[in-house]
């Protein structure tokens, strides 16, 4: 195991990293921002270590101050949390170079899964279900129009190296394609510096699905079932379940098996997700993989009792995974609702400055992961969620009630924060009965207006 470990990370997601290191015997080494100089998270770090001001570009993503922050804190492990670098693998091959290990997967499986046509292609081979459409990048718009009408319009055009939503185009006609291709590649020339875009099927309404998996490296992995992150405004998840509502437990074997086969061939790692849109007849297609720990891990945790991030971190050092699939079972129902500082009655507007009122719920099955409390400054330089109100129960409707409750007693003031909108969300009938798709929130705020 390592003796010290440095978390490249901040927030929720650093102090949960803290608490996983001291589980582990492990000493837990911070950097900071001096916007973040007060987060009272470094209050439960061993040392703590400024890497430069508040703007992300001139601290958590620099990789030279991080090596540097890892050297003079004799770190020997760096942890990349989710966001900011965790996805680079660039900075898990500098890592690797300095001497520190990445917790994480290899440069070259992150790399490999990263790629969504390489990732693709992975997956056609595990047996993983994708997305009809072209084979790899479009090289010829010709093809890619054959393809198109073989599979049938909608079709959607997609970076291979694209994220957060960009280099995607909707297509829904043959005359529309070629315009599409070329301007999809152009924006994902100037945002990825790499234009290749492929294509593929469409899904008009769909659930999004999504399988954990670990890896141990050497090719062996293991899933721990699923979670339903449908509810998402903006392509931002808002409210995450696990187990997803109402699907047949042997398809949803079927993909969790799959998911986790995947992840073994790409010999990975750590923690994954295999992402899926689900249409209405329970059909899966991969969207793509995750290589890191994701916002949303504890719901999977209290249905399954695994510590996700322990279990990363030991992986990380060498050992093998200390869980067999065959005793990996679903216990009960979980969700989490993402608390973020921003008002939901003003366009979701982030709420940043002095929190003067936190009284968080409690009671049975509720966790709360939040590095916010009373007399916290949040700053306005980074991601609005303060926190997450994770609530574990034995059936999906208890699971209701009791977050409901919690949301309740839940009160944070003077800004405002998505609370008050879970509290309605969680009331829906789309909710309540898992009727809904990505989009459903969306509409269902647009009809309020
Ligand atoms: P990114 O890496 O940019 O997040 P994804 O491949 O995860 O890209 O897609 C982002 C979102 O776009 C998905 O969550 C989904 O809502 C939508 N999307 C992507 N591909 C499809 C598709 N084939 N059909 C329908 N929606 C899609």
């Amino acid at each position: 195991m390592f003796n010290r470990i440095l978390i490249a990370n901040r927030g929720e997601i650093a102090l949960r990293i803290i608490r996983a290191c001291r589980e582990l015997g492990v000493s837990p080494v911070c950097v900071h921002s001096t916007a973040d100089a007060d987060g009272p998270w470094l209050d439960w770090a061993d040392e703590t270590i400024c890497i430069g001001p508040g703007p992300s570009v001139d601290s958590y993503l620099r990789m030279d101050r991080l090596i540097s922050a890892a050297e003079c804190t004799h770190a020997d492990a760096i942890h990349p949390g989710y966001g900011f670098l965790s996805e680079n693998a660039e900075f898990a091959s500098v890592c690797r170079d300095s001497g520190f290990t990445f917790i994480g997967p290899s440069p070259e499986a992150m790399a490999l899964l990263g790629d969504k046509v390489s990732c693709k292609r992975m997956a056609r081979k595990a047996g993983t279900p994708v997305f009809p459409g072209t084979e790899g990048e479009i090289e010829e718009i010709d093809e890619a129009i054959t393809v198109a009408r073989e599979i049938g319009f909608p079709v959607i055009v997609k970076a291979a190296f694209g994220g957060g939503g960009r280099g995607m185009r909707i297509v829904r006609g043959d005359d529309e394609l070629a315009d599409a291709v070329e301007s999809a590649a152009q924006e994902a020339a100037a945002a990825f510096g790499n234009g290749s875009v492929y294509v593929e099927k469409y899904l008009e309404k769909a659930r999004h699905f999504e399988v954990q998996t670990i890896g141990d490296g050497r090719g062996n992995a293991v899933h721990l079932y699923e979670r339903d992150c449908t509810s998402q405004r903006r392509h931002q998840k808002l409210v995450e379940e696990a187990p997803a509502a109402g699907v047949d437990p042997e398809k949803r074997d079927h993909v969790c098996e799959s998911a986790a086969r995947l992840i073994g061939s790409a010999e990975y790692g750590g923690a994954a997700t295999v992402e899926f849109l689900m249409d209405h007849e329970q059909n899966f297609y991969m969207l793509e993989v995750n290589t890191r720990v994701q916002v949303e891990h504890p719901v999977t945790e209290m249905i399954t009792g695994v510590d996700i991030v322990q279990e990363g971190i030991r992986v990380a050092a060498g050992e093998p995974l200390s869980i067999r699939q065959e005793d990996i079972s679903v216990d009960g129902h979980a969700i989490e609702c993402r608390i973020n500082a921003e008002d939901p009655d003003r366009n979701f507007m982030p709420q940043a400055g002095l929190i003067e009122t936190f009284d968080p719920p409690g009671g049975p099955g509720v966790r709360l992961d939040t590095h916010a409390r009373s007399g916290y400054r949040i700053p306005p330089n980074y991601d609005s969620m303060i926190g997450k109100l994770i609530v574990h129960a034995p059936t999906r409707e208890q699971a209701i009630a009791r977050s409901l409750e919690a949301l309740r007693q839940f009160r944070i003031g003077p800004m405002k924060t998505s609370i008050s909108l879970h509290r309605r969300l969680l009331d829906r009938p789309e909710f309540r009965t898992a009727d809904f798709d990505i989009k459903w929130v969306e509409r269902w705020l647009a009809d309020e207006t």
